[in-house]
This record gives C-alpha cells, structure tokens and sequence, in this order.
C-alpha cells in the first residue's frame, strides 16, 4: 500500500461499480493513477475513508460506440425518418453532398466534442473518403477507420479497389500525437448489396488478419435479394446506375451467401443485424469464427421502425456491442441513449448486460484490449451514470 500511496492515486467508490464485465461486490474501490491507469481494485476496508471519492449512481468503464459514420454527422435531421432502407440510402446519397466544406467539417468537429461528452472512448468509425482524416488525431478517444469498398460488378474490380485504398493509405500514414491514443483502419464492405463476390474477395486478400466491419441484414430486401432475387434492392441500383442483370440468388441469406467468401483470419463485425434469423445464428456460431454483432436499435427505429432480435443474440451467447450510427439516422452520438432504447423495447434484459455490451463487448470488437474493463493495468476511462444522465469523470 505505501508504494502505491506515494504515486498519487485517486481512490473512486460509487453505489453501484460495473467492471465492464460485471458488478463489483458493494465496497469496491478503484485505484487510478494520474494518466488514467487502473493502479488495483480494492476494498474500501483497505484505504482511509477520507482518501476515498464516493459517486452517488453507477460507475463504469468508458462506452464503445462500435458503429458511427463521424463524415455524415452535417446531417442532422435531413432524412426522413420511418421510410425504410432503400428510400433511406436513396436520400443519403442524394442529400450528402449538398453542403458545404464549412458544414461538414462543423459537423465532425461538434461530433467529437458530443461523443468525448457523452462518455465515449472508443469509435468504430466508416469512412468513404478522407474527411475525418485531419481531425482523428484531435479527438480524444481511440478510432477504428473502417474505409468502405463499394462496387456492385464483378468487372474492373482492380480499378475500383484503387479508391478506398488510396483513402486507407492515407489515414495509414497519420500518426496519433496523443499518448496512447490508439489510431487503426482497415479496408471494409460496405454491405452485401453493394459489394459484388469479386469485390469482397478484393477486400478479403488486402490484409489478412484486418478487423472487417459490414451492415448486415438491415433491411428484409436484402434478404429477399438474395434468397429469391427480386424485391426492392433493384429500386436501388436503378437510382445508383448499376446493372444488376448479371446477378444470380444463392437461395440463401446475405450472411450465408458472402460469409464463405471472407477468410477465417478476419475478425468480424457485422452492424445492424435487424433481419437476422435463428439458421444464420446457428451458422454463425458453428463458423469457428471471431465475430460481434453490432446493434445500433436508435438508428435501426429511425430508418426501419423495427429491433433487431437482441433476444434471440442474447439467448444465443453472442457477443452484442453497440453502436449509434450516424446523425443521417440517429438524434444523437450517444450511448446510452441506445441502452434506453433497449430497455425500453426489452425490459427483461438488464443493466448488468447492457452495460457490457456497451463497454467490454465494444473494445473486444474493435481490437481495443486496453479499455472496455476496469482492472489493473488497463486505462478505461470511467463514466458516471446519475438519474440517466452521463458525466465522464475520466
Ligand atoms: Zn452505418
């Protein structure tokens, strides 16, 4: 104790003290060094009382928000809510390009401050193009760039590519400037309907052991796309350009049709999951894969008015992180705005998961084994949940 004492700790107990993991036993103390470091967890009979900073509500390590798009946050309340997928994405792309320079950098720059606010510490983040690259090293948390790949043709797959990895090259060669902030990307598909299979086997051979993110499942056409070929995803490619005809459905699910076309070397997180079914989650777990689901049930309303089937993931034993998408589908950057919307649509699931879920579940998904948990040696960050509001103490 007496070493640890002249480093100059602060010692933090609260009514409620949730690991990552967890609950801790009543009692619990944890012992933070000055840049932010768990030094031990104690118990409160081992440090003077005086020494100790008691929180009235519920402390936790720093939230993950493992999906956000940071680019589209100028685009707050442009989009229509309730219209379904493909309405959805035909707005976004109509939509996001008619700002100006100014707004989309306001937009990035206001993101940062709320997520820092709103006790964020990690961000998986989409990128298409390079306009978060100069404000990455700004932020105040870890970010994860996942530079989307797009490209619905199985033709000039090696011209196509050249985009996003000209993006990624870039956002490879900055260098974070912040101590231990932790700055990665890797090259991602955007989802199974806009990714061809040469496209996704472009994406798989890039990096072997890249973390691959993808929206999944999000809406019942893509299903319907896949298993029969017909349905609205044709809407979408008419309004795009593309020349679908050469397409031919497998019969089975997206999931299950492009899920043999990435190698088991990738970790895996797959973003929304609204339509996915009890076979692909048998699929899944009998993979031999490392995989997440990422759940984002804010966005999933906004866009679909529909919840993903949390339950069933729950029920299954699959890893759940969360997620809040960007401002062109979501009110706000935070977090525990999406527990609340959980909560609300599945009481029966309760705190202690949900806030693994959004802290441990989302560092372990994007690769990030210093946050997530409080325990000796990592640096979480701590945030205090008070009458359901979020005060970052760390
Ligand atoms: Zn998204």
């Amino acid at each position: 104790m007496g070493i640890i004492k002249r480093m100059k700790l602060k010692y933090y107990s609260a009514s409620q003290i949730h690991n990552g993991k967890q609950w801790l036993p009543q009692g619990s103390v944890i012992a933070i060094s000055d840049d932010g470091t768990v030094m031990d967890v104690l118990s409160e009979n081992d440090i003077p009382a005086a020494d100790i900073i008691h929180l009235e509500g519920v402390l936790c390590p720093g939230f993950v928000n493992a999906h956000c798009h940071i680019e589209l946050s100028h685009m707050k309340g442009v989009v229509k809510e309730g219209t379904g997928l493909v309405p959805f994405l035909q707005s976004v792309v109509s939509e996001r390009n008619k700002f100006t320079e100014e707004d989309k950098q306001a937009g990035i720059v206001s993101a940062l401050k709320e997520m820092r606010e709103n006790g964020i510490v990690a961000v998986g983040d989409i990128a298409n193009g390079t306009d978060t690259l100069p404000y990455r090293t700004e932020a105040d948390f870890h970010i994860h760039t996942f530079v989307e790949a797009l490209g619905f043709s199985n033709e000039n797959i090696e011209q196509r590519f050249a985009w996003p990895e000209n993006v990624y090259r870039q956002f490879a060669a900055q260098q974070s400037v912040r101590e231990g902030q932790i700055l990665r990307q890797s090259i991602v598909p955007h989802a199974p309907y806009s990714v061809s299979e040469g496209m996704f086997k472009a994406i798989d051979g890039f990096d072997e052991g890249s973390l691959i993110s993808i929206h999944n499942e999000e809406t019942a056409a893509e299903n319907e796309f896949y298993e029969e070929g017909t349905g609205q995803m044709f809407e979408l490619y008419e309004t795009l350009k593309i020349d679908a005809g050469f397409f031919e459905a497998s019969g089975k699910t997206s999931l299950q049709t492009y899920l043999p076309w990435l190698a088991k070397s990738h970790p895996l997180m797959l973003v929304h999951n609204t339509f996915m079914n009890a076979e692909d989650v048998k699929v899944l777990k009998e993979s031999g894969r490392e995989f997440y689901l990422c759940v984002c049930p804010n966005a999933n309303w906004y866009i679909e008015q529909r919840m993903p089937p949390v339950k069933l993931f729950m029920e299954s034993g699959l890893p759940v992180c969360l997620g809040t998408d960007s401002y062109s589908s979501n009110h706000e950057l935070n977090i525990w705005s999406e527990i609340e919307c959980i909560q609300k649509y599945f009481p029966e699931i309760g705190l202690e998961i949900l806030l693994t879920w959004a802290t441990y579940n989302g560092a372990k998904a994007l690769q990030m084994n210093t946050i997530g948990l409080i325990e000796k040696g990592k640096r979480p960050g701590l945030v205090l949940i008070r009458e359901n509001k979020i005060e970052r103490i760390l």
